[in-house]
């Protein structure tokens, strides 16, 4: 948490395009149409299926179609009744986008436009209804890693009768107060490093009574960054590196003996890890930024640092790797920097997050970062 800057929101875009309409995949139908909005949430879940949540018992209708040349292919929806509000959400990896619109006055459409390259087999879509207000489409074929957990709305929430519940400013899907990951660990694809040669510190900012940065939702900057720091940690370790955490829990922790720590035991590296934020009255501010206090070396990792969160932070803006007077990345006498993995305010990265699947990316991304600093 150190507040300051001020980032627009990135560019949303809206496409239209004409294309060859390549299939009608299904019509499913339980009960008549229902009136009014009935998209109360969606996401990509951990699986990369995309799983929506409506109104109970509508009719639900869903299109495939290949882009043209230098276009990728194109998923969506329709659904009854029309949104509040059209707009996009910048998706990552193999998604471009997910756009939320309203084709004509009583129809909601959700789109999910592809990268281009991206290959689907209109055969083996299928939006399948797995309750009477849930539908489910796997994308078999695409690494379920090369989708980024997105999605908007509550899907725990009561159902409801009617109206459009889904808030692109909400809480997202994730749960905010978990510090641990679900996921398994899978180191496999990091980096490797001489076995036994390097002792890094990780410090997960704040903790205890401080929370750090409070945002949407009450995602607490301490959870997000503990959980991080955790798997961080796990990930290093299986490459061989020690690893000392300056904290494990929800302890407070002075800064100095977080800095002694490092200095005192000589660690090759020293990487603290925090969350941005602004006013709750400000969702439009998000971004990732890596701080170093000094060039060289300690530049280097926050620049390899930043590069890697952005690599999974897609639609974020790019605060870059800049040069900052924390006591901590100060203080200590080894390479070292400071990353702010996002805004706990901002609407882009507050659901993600909250998100567990979303907080491994970052884990994955911060080890990599420090495996490549050490073995360049
Ligand atoms: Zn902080």
């Amino acid at each position: 948490m150190i507040p300051r800057f001020r980032f627009g929101r990135t560019g949303l875009r809206t496409a239209g395009r004409s294309a060859l309409l390549v299939a009608l995949l299904t019509l499913l139908a339980e009960l008549p149409a229902w009136a009014g909005s009935s998209l109360s949430a969606w996401r990509f879940n951990r699986e990369g299926s995309l799983e929506i949540r409506t109104a109970p018992g509508i009719q639900v209708q869903a299109f495939f179609e290949e882009g043209p040349p230098g276009k990728g292919p194109r998923v969506w929806i329709d659904l009854p009744g029309a949104p509040s509000r059209t707009r996009t959400v910048p998706a990552g990896g193999v998604l471009r986008e997910v756009r939320i619109g309203k084709p004509d006055p009583g129809t909601t459409r959700l789109v999910l436009e592809f990268q281009p390259g991206t290959r689907l087999d209109p055969r083996q879509l299928r939006l399948v209804g797995t309750a009477r207000d849930r539908w489910r489409m796997d994308f078999q074929g695409l690494p379920s890693r090369s989708l980024l957990a997105v999605g908007e709305g509550d899907f725990d929430a009561p159902v409801r009768s009617g109206g459009w519940i889904s808030r692109n400013t909400g809480s997202g899907f994730g749960n905010s107060g978990r510090t641990t990951s679900p996921l398994p660990l899978n180191p496999a694809g990091l980096p490797s490093v001489p076995r036994g040669r390097y002792r890094v510190v990780i410090d997960p900012g704040h903790g205890g009574p401080d929370p750090g940065a409070v945002g949407i939702g009450g995602l607490r900057e301490t959870n997000v960054v503990l959980d991080v720091g955790l798997q961080v940690a796990q990930l290093l370790q299986a490459r061989g590196v020690s690893v000392s955490l300056t904290r494990t829990s929800e302890v407070d922790v002075d800064l100095p003996p977080r800095v002694a720590l490092a200095n005192n035991i000589g660690a090759h590296l020293f990487v603290s890890l925090h969350a941005n934020a602004l006013s709750m009255s400000r969702p439009d501010v998000n971004g990732v930024e890596t701080f170093y206090f000094q060039g060289g070396n300690s530049q280097r990792l926050a620049s390899v640092i930043q590069q890697q969160l952005m690599a999974v932070s897609p639609g974020t803006p790019d605060r870059g790797a800049r040069p900052g007077r924390f006591y901590v990345i100060r203080r200590t006498t080894m390479p070292s920097a400071l990353a702010e993995m996002g805004f706990v305010t901002g609407s882009i990265d507050a659901p993600r997050l909250a998100d567990p699947n979303f907080r491994r990316r970052l884990a994955l991304a911060v080890a990599t970062a420090i495996l490549e600093y050490l073995n360049p």
